[in-house]
C-alpha cells in the first residue's frame, strides 16, 4: 500500500455532519442579505498580484507575510490566492463598470487564504462572507451595515459579542495624526518590536494594530485618532451612532481600532467575542472611500464588511445538532429480480411528489437493508420484495414511531406519506 496522502496544514476538510451545518448557515444568509436587498457577485479565486499590493496595502500583515503568491508556470504572470474579498469585488466592480449611473448593494462569500499559523478560528483557507455598498458616501449605509450584522446575530442566537466602533477620519487628519503618531513612535523607538520598527515610518496606524501584548502600554498612550477629526468626519461618525441607538444597537467606542488593512477611513468597527480566545474578531469593516479610485475606477464611495464564517460557525455552535439537518424522507428497501425495477421506477415517482428518497445500492438482505433504513434517519421505510412487485404495491413501515405497515399502490403510497410528513394531501 502506498502512503496515506494528507490535506494542506490550515486547510480543511468539512465532512457531512459539519457541512450540512454551513448549508444551513448559508441559507439563513442568503434569506438575510436578499432581505435588506443585497445582491450576489462571483468572481474568481485568484487574481494578479498587483491587485492585493494596490488593494490591501504594501505594509499590512495579509501582503508582507500571509499570501499564497506564485507565478503561473506558463507565461509568467504574477498570481495569489486571493486573501481577502473586497479587492476582487472592487476589481471586478470597475472592470464591469456597474457603477455607471448606479450605486450597489453587492455581497459574495467563499474561501480566502492566508498563511497563517493555524490554530480555533485561524486556518489557511477559511471562508468569508462580505458585503460592500458602492457609490454610498452618507453614514445612513455605515448604519444600515451594522445593524444587518446585530440582525443576523440575532437570528442565529449568537451571545456574548461586542460591538466595537471608531472613526479613522479622513486623510488629512490622518496625515496630521501620523506626524504626530511617527514622532510619538520614535520617542519609544528602543521598545518597539520588529514589525514595529519597520511599520515605524512606513505605516504607523499599523504599529497601534500589533498583537504584541508588550507593545500595550505603547500603543494605549499613543495619539489618537479620534482626537484629531475635523468637523465634517466628527458630523459623519456622530450620524452613524445617532442611527446606531435609534436601532438599539448597543456599541463601545474604541479609539484604538484601526483595522488590519489599509483602505479604510471614518467608520471602523469589528464585532468580538470573549468566546473565541485570541481570534476574538468574527466580523469586521467600515468605510473605504478611496479604494475604488486607488483600484483605476472612478472616485467613489463605499463601505462594507466581512465575517470569518469558521468563527461565526464556532459561535453557532449550539443551535444545532450536529446530523440532525438533512435526514432523508424515504428509505427504499428491495430484494428480488422483479422488485429492483419496481422499486427503482417508485423512488423516482416518490421524488416528482416531493421527497427526499434514498434508494438502496449494493444489494443485501431485508434485515441488513432495514437495518441501514433506520441509520439513514428516514421517517418511513419502503418496503418492495417480488410479491409487492407483482401485485404493483409499496409497504411502507414507520421507523420513528410505532404503527402498522400499511401496502399501497405508488400514487396513493405518496399521498398517504404527505398527509403523514406534511399533514396534508399534498406532497
Ligand atoms: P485577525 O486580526 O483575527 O487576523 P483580520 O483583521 O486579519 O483578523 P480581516 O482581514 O478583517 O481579519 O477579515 C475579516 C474576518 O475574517 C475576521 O474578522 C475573521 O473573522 C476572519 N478571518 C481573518 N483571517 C482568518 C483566518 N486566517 N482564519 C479564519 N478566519 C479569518
Ligand atoms: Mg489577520
Amino acid at each position: 500500500m502506498s502512503t496515506k496522502l494528507q490535506g494542506v496544514r490550515g486547510m480543511n476538510d468539512l465532512l457531512p455532519d459539519e457541512a450540512e451545518r454551513w448549508e444551513a448557515f448559508e441559507e439563513i444568509v442568503r434569506d438575510w442579505l436578499k432581505s435588506y436587498g443585497y445582491r450576489p457577485i462571483r468572481s474568481p479565486i485568484v487574481e494578479p498580484t498587483a491587485l492585493f499590493h494596490r488593494g490591501v496595502g504594501e505594509h499590512t500583515d495579509i501582503v508582507e507575510k500571509e499570501m499564497y503568491s506564485f507565478e503561473d508556470r506558463l507565461n509568467g504572470e504574477q498570481l495569489t490566492l486571493r486573501p481577502e474579498g473586497t479587492a476582487s469585488c472592487v476589481r471586478s466592480v470597475i472592470e464591469h463598470n456597474l457603477l455607471f449611473q448606479n450605486s450597489q448593494r453587492l455581497y459574495y462569500s467563499g474561501p480566502m487564504f492566508r498563511h497563517e499559523r493555524p490554530q480555533k478560528g485561524r486556518y489557511r483557507q477559511f471562508h468569508q462572507v462580505g458585503v460592500e455598498a458602492l457609490g454610498f458616501a452618507g453614514p445612513d449605509i455605515d448604519a444600515e451595515h451594522i445593524v444587518m450584522c446585530r440582525r443576523l446575530w440575532d437570528d442565529l442566537g449568537l451571545e456574548d459579542v461586542e460591538l466595537q466602533l471608531n472613526s479613522l477620519g479622513d486623510a488629512a487628519e490622518r496625515a496630521t495624526h501620523r506626524a504626530e503618531l511617527i514622532a510619538y513612535l520614535e520617542r519609544h523607538q528602543d521598545q518597539l518590536d520588529e514589525d514595529g520598527k519597520r511599520r515605524l515610518h512606513a505605516n504607523p496606524l499599523r504599529v497601534l494594530d500589533t498583537k504584541n501584548p508588550a507593545l500595550q502600554d505603547i500603543v494605549d498612550a499613543a495619539p489618537k485618532l479620534l482626537d484629531y477629526l475635523g468637523a465634517e468626519s466628527l458630523k459623519h461618525f456622530e450620524a452613524v451612532q445617532a442611527m446606531l441607538r435609534e436601532a438599539a444597537v448597543p456599541y463601545r467606542i474604541n479609539p484604538r481600532l484601526v483595522r488590519g488593512l489599509d483602505y479604510y477611513n471614518r467608520t471602523v468597527f469589528e464585532w468580538t467575542t470573549t468566546r473565541l480566545g485570541a481570534q476574538a474578531t468574527f466580523c469586521a469593516g467600515g468605510r473605504y472611500d478611496s479604494l475604488i479610485e486607488q483600484l483605476g475606477g472612478r472616485a467613489s464611495p463605499a463601505c462594507g464588511f466581512a465575517m470569518g464564517m469558521e468563527r461565526v460557525m464556532l459561535l453557532w455552535q449550539d443551535g444545532l445538532e450536529a446530523g440532525s439537518l438533512v435526514s432523508p424522507d424515504l428509505y427504499v428497501v428491495h430484494q428480488g429480480e422483479r422488485a429492483q425495477p419496481f422499486a427503482f421506477r417508485a423512488a423516482e415517482l416518490l421524488r416528482s411528489a416531493g421527497f427526499a428518497v434514498v434508494f438502496h445500492c449494493g444489494g443485501g438482505g431485508f434485515k441488513s437493508q432495514m437495518k441501514k433504513a433506520d441509520a439513514s434517519g428516514a421517517a418511513f421505510a419502503v418496503i418492495v420484495g417480488d410479491d409487492e412487485a407483482a401485485a404493483g404495491m409499496l409497504a411502507l413501515k414507520p421507523l420513528r414511531e410505532a404503527g402498522e405497515q400499511v401496502s399501497l399502490a405508488p400514487e396513493a403510497a405518496a399521498e398517504w406519506l404527505a398527509e403523514r410528513l406534511y399533514g396534508d394531501d399534498e406532497a
